[in-house]
């Protein structure tokens, strides 16, 4: 394997910071900018500040993004992160924020476009055309892929050919996490697809997006509402060498973090709004937990973080990246989504 050294002397997390440019739609009448990048040596390019009520708040993170920064510009800091998973780590890279930040321009991106590609397309370019060089090496990789959405914590697999909602089935035992000694996770009844090439992807990627949207509008918006959750499995194996790796690469685009009041919310969208509540605390918890180094990770909290309890804990590699709002309308949440990231950093 090989080891980087800055990820071993910071432990395994690693936070990233991302502000988005205005938009026409942000309140930008208001003439004062509320976050600022500081340009002192020691805070250039990690530190951000957010002014609320007259009040800074400055943070600092691994590296901070400015609306500026190019989708380019922002996989060259996770380029190697996304490498390591074909060395056999496992791999998650999640993006936290309130709708409307930019996570899904971050964690996609405009697929078909060449300058605003996201994560998930240049990881897998990069990871198909890695692969086609370590095959000179004797190296032979099969790739895996799986894409699922949680939504009040339940999954619903997007690849499924069978279009009925897992939620409507009553089938209690349907995408049953399990995890093997191996640190391998399997969900029952989920599509699991063999990938051959960067291209294969994106076609599952559009149909996880098809099957997505369909669910958009029966409920409520459900795409800001619910994690969505691409794997890539690796297996590579060297005949000659007698080597083998297992690496796994996690692409999440986290729901929306806004603060959700229970006060006022009802029914259906009460139990929303805690099962979303629920699942990004223990994601803070779990990672909070884990940076700290603690006994007892509380990964069973939620199905996010039991999901992906093995690719969160041990020998694996975090990397959050916060999505920030300029808007002065957004500024509390701006604030909510720094100190959630200023936690786990
Ligand atoms: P979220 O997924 O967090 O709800 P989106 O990724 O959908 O947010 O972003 C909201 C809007 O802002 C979209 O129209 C998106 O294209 C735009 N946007 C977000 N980040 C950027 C960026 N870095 N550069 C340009 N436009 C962006
Ligand atoms: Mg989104």
């Amino acid at each position: 394997k090989m080891h980087n050294t800055i990820l071993e002397l910071k432990g395994n997390i690693r936070v990233f910071c991302r502000v988005r440019p205005y938009l026409l739609d942000d309140d930008a009448e208001n003439e004062t900018k509320t976050v600022s990048f500081p340009t002192t040596t020691e805070a250039i390019g990690r530190g951000i500040e957010v002014v609320q009520h007259g009040q800074t708040h400055p943070f600092m993170f691994d590296k901070v993004f400015t609306p500026q920064s190019s989708q380019e510009e922002v996989f060259v800091e996770i380029s190697q992160l996304v490498q390591s998973a074909l060395d056999g780590y496992k791999v998650c890279v999640f993006a936290y924020g309130q709708t409307g930040s930019g996570k899904t321009h971050t964690m996609m991106g405009t697929p078909g476009s060449y300058d605003d590609k996201g994560i998930i397309p240049r990881s897998l370019e990069q990871i198909f055309e890695a692969r086609q060089k370590l095959k000179d090496q004797g190296w032979k990789y099969e790739m895996q892929v799986s894409m699922l959405e949680i939504y009040n914590e339940t999954i619903r697999d997007l690849l499924s050919s069978n279009k009925s909602c897992s939620t409507d089935s009553g089938n209690k035992q349907q995408y049953a996490i399990k995890h093997d000694p191996n640190g391998n996770t399997h969900v029952s009844d989920l599509t699991i697809v063999d990938v051959r090439s960067s291209k294969e992807v994106s076609f599952l990627l559009n149909r996880a997006a098809q099957s997505r949207s369909v669910g958009k509008t029966q409920m409520n918006e459900q795409s800001s509402r619910s994690h969505f959750v691409f794997t890539l499995r690796i297996s590579g194996v060297n005949e000659t060498m007698e080597q083998q790796v297992h690496g796994v690469l996690n692409l999440i685009d986290l729901a929306g973090s806004e603060r959700l009041s229970k006060s006022g919310s009802t029914g259906d969208r009460l139990k929303e709004t805690q099962a979303i509540n629920k699942s990004l605390s223990s994601l803070s918890d779990v990672i909070f937990a884990l940076a700290k180094k603690e006994e007892h990770i509380p990964f069973r909290n939620s199905k996010l973080t039991y999901l992906l309890q093995p690719c969160l804990g041990g020998d694996s590699k975090t990397l959050m990246v916060v999505n920030v709002s300029p808007a002065p309308s957004s500024v509390n949440e701006s604030l909510c989504s720094l100190r959630f990231a200023a936690r786990v950093n």
